[in-house]
């Protein structure tokens, strides 16, 4: 090939004709490739792009953070929306809400000329401790898809990339890049490994990173079973895999990632990627050269998708921190809010007859963007939840300090997230469920003051509540719900949004009552760490083995009521009708759980597989209807290593919540 080529000459070669399909650009391209420039494509320039191969006009592909917004990391010049974090949006139950958060996403990552953002992250919240449960989604397997299938969508709708993140089972950030996730086959497939294989099959992915820590004692990046075996032959995934920032560096060797199907070492200068070291094993006979081609095939393929070839003026623009984007920041936490509990109807709070609110808590005025490791944002504005109540009261109503003289206190508590460490955090994990002692003091001597307080929790993971929640009457989660929040809290507690939000997770009692934490070898392990709760992980555990929570996974209250009528099964399909039988508007989140009850193995007593989110004015009724398939009715067989659905009577439970069952009725289901 001619180092001198032109320009013109260049834009006649076969790849960078638009009218050709991909599969054939991706190979003329990769054919036109010396190896020396095929390593130099495996690894990072820097922390954030592929290196450029000039002589072919491959500019460098960009990537940045991440799950709710810009990566701050990137540069101080680059502020985005930040968008409520994951665990908020999850919790709004709506996977539309999701997909118009990915493309969201995806447009601030345009703006920027960016091609790839690092976001889904969809491990399983397995212990409440978890460090990063605020940037995961769910407990739940089934959720957990419908949202990351949708993100991924959104994302992709602007020819960016998603990059669904940690493959797989990185559920602790303790010692994440030592450990080994002990897992079984029938977890793995019926629990951690379910939204990786539903992005793959159903949003086709185009890049998936893998993780830092070892799965049954084989490093994620050197794992031909998750990389090859199960992304590419099973899924069917065509696009390429990444690895952690700096994850490569302890596993054994070079080629047992290249052969595992590690595509891109990331960031750059790193340990087995670099050329020396690919060129010495590719010498040495450690990995062909096909190996090698199938990887960087599917990295080329989604270079392709993204339009990295194409001419710039064609490719969507992006936008940023647009009046859009930040109206849909504030829906995300409007929506994704929880109303725990509301005695006594405190809230919502009547601006009419309210004179005086007392406004306390570490969380009042803390802004939380800037926060929680590589998910970090740089906002333009955060509206504190001070902010939010000064703003949405007015002159109406003075906000003082002393409960006691005020119609009602609002406390704002919860955890905190630090510039690089603090409580909810990447990195490390939660050291207890309980909130800090000082706001345990501070809320009981504000509802000794005042009956009438509101506990607001601010945080991205759950806490145990002793000692005050029975004193208190109304209590909101609203998590770190993005630049909004102020916005979004203010009108949730004067009654502007009616709260729809529902518990992506369980709330336990106490932590000995999850199942991850029966004892220090299956939380947080040593070399290895032991899933021996097998599936019956969150509410799978809570229901089964009967443990009370202190709130259920799928709860949240409303400020109307809704009723269940009319349970009808015919075939797989179920259907129920719900009115609002309250005088507001608002949204239900319907809930179909299903249970084996004759069963040849164990199985939870209640598995989700279907939800819905309803908007009902009041006196409005609706009509749900699920359709199961056979594969919701399925475990994973490891007698067999198959997907069984065994015939005989399924009970399906429609419900306002996992513990709050409204209709009961069984399903006949016939191989
Ligand atoms: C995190 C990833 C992140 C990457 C780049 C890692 O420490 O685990 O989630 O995308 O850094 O910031």
């Amino acid at each position: 090939m001619n180092e001198e080529m032109s320009r013109d000459d260049l834009a006649r070669l076969p790849f960078m004709n638009q009218r050709l399909g991909i599969e054939e650009r991706v190979a003329d391209l990769l054919k036109r490739l010396t190896l020396k420039e095929k390593f130099s494509l495996c690894a990072g320039k820097n922390l954030w792009s592929t290196k450029p191969v000039e002589r072919l006009g491959i500019k460098g592909f960009r990537m940045s953070d991440g799950p709710n917004g810009l990566g701050a990391i990137l540069s101080v010049f680059k502020k985005g929306t930040y968008f409520p974090a994951s665990i908020c949006r999850t919790a709004t139950w709506d996977p539309d809400l999701s997909k118009q958060f990915g493309a969201a996403l995806a447009q601030e990552e345009r703006s920027i000329g960016y091609q790839m953002v690092l976001a889904p992250a969809v491990n399983i919240d397995r212990t409440p401790l978890g460090g990063r449960t605020f940037e995961y989604q769910t407990e739940d397997p089934y959720l957990n898809r419908k949202m990351a299938v949708a993100v991924v969508q959104g994302i992709q709708s602007q020819r960016v990339a998603a990059c669904v993140k940690h493959f797989a089972c990185n559920n602790q950030e303790t010692n994440r890049t030592k450990v080994s996730s002990q897992v079984s086959e029938r977890a793995l497939r019926e629990i951690y490994l379910q939204a990786f294989e539903a992005v793959v099959r159903e949003a086709d992915a185009w890049s998936v990173m893998a993780a830092y820590n070892k799965v049954n004692g084989t490093y994620c990046c050197e794992s031909h079973d998750l990389l090859t075996e199960r992304l590419r032959n099973e899924w069917g995934f065509r696009g390429f895999v990444v690895s952690d920032w700096y994850a490569v560096n302890p596993t054994t060797s070079t080629e047992s990632c290249v052969n595992a199907g590690l595509s891109l070492e990331m960031p750059g200068g790193g340990s087995r990627y670099n050329e020396k070291a690919l060129r010495a094993a590719f010498e040495a006979g450690k990995f062909s050269e096909d190996a090698l081609d199938r990887n960087l095939t599917g990295l080329l393929r989604v270079m392709f998708l993204v339009g990295l070839f194409d001419d710039e003026k064609t490719l969507p623009a992006g936008s940023r921190n647009t009046p859009e984007h930040q109206a849909l920041a504030r829906r995300i936490a409007e929506e994704g809010i929880v109303l725990l509990k509301n005695e006594r109807d405190v809230l919502p709070l009547k601006i009419e007859e309210v004179k005086k609110i007392a406004v306390l808590g570490p969380n009042a005025d803390k802004k939380m963007g800037l926060k929680g490791g590589s998910s970090m944002v740089r906002p333009p504005y955060e509206i504190t939840p001070l902010r939010g109540l000064r703003e949405r009261c007015g002159e109406k109503v003075e906000i003082v300090r002393n409960p006691a003289e005020a119609d009602v206190a609002v406390v704002f508590a919860g955890l905190s997230q630090g510039l690089l460490k603090g409580i909810d955090t990447e990195g490390e994990d939660k050291k207890s469920l309980e909130l800090p002692s000082d706001q345990v003091t501070l809320i009981n001597s504000t509802v000794e003051a005042n009956p009438r307080t509101v506990v607001v929790l601010i945080n991205g993971s759950p806490v145990t509540m002793d000692g005050w929640l029975k004193k208190v009457p109304t209590v909101v989660e609203t998590w770190y719900a993005g630049q909004e929040a102020g916005h979004a809290i203010a009108a949730v507690l004067l009654g502007d949004v009616n709260p729809s939000g529902k518990l992506p997770l369980t709330f336990p009692r106490r932590l000995s009552n999850s199942p991850a934490h029966a004892s220090e070898r299956t939380f947080p392990g040593a070399e290895e760490v032991y899933y021996d709760e097998g599936v019956f992980v969150g509410y799978r555990h809570f229901d089964t083995r009967g443990t009370e929570p202190l709130f259920p996974f799928g709860h949240g209250l409303s400020y109307t009521k809704f009723a269940y009528a009319n349970l009808r099964i015919s075939g797989m399909k179920v259907s129920a009708d719900v009115t609002n039988t309250g005088d507001r508007a608002g949204a239900e989140v319907v809930q179909l759980y299903v249970h084996d009850s004759t069963s040849s193995v164990e199985r939870p007593m209640k598995e989700l597989k279907g939800f819905e989110k309803v908007h009902l004015d009041p006196g409005r009724t609706e009509t749900v209807t699920f359709t199961l398939t056979e594969e919701d009715l399925s475990f994973w067989d490891e007698k067999t290593g198959h997907w069984t659905a065994e015939a005989g009577e399924f009970d399906i439970l429609v419900s306002s919540s996992s513990r709050d069952i409204r209709l009961q009725g069984e399903l006949e289901y016939v191989e």
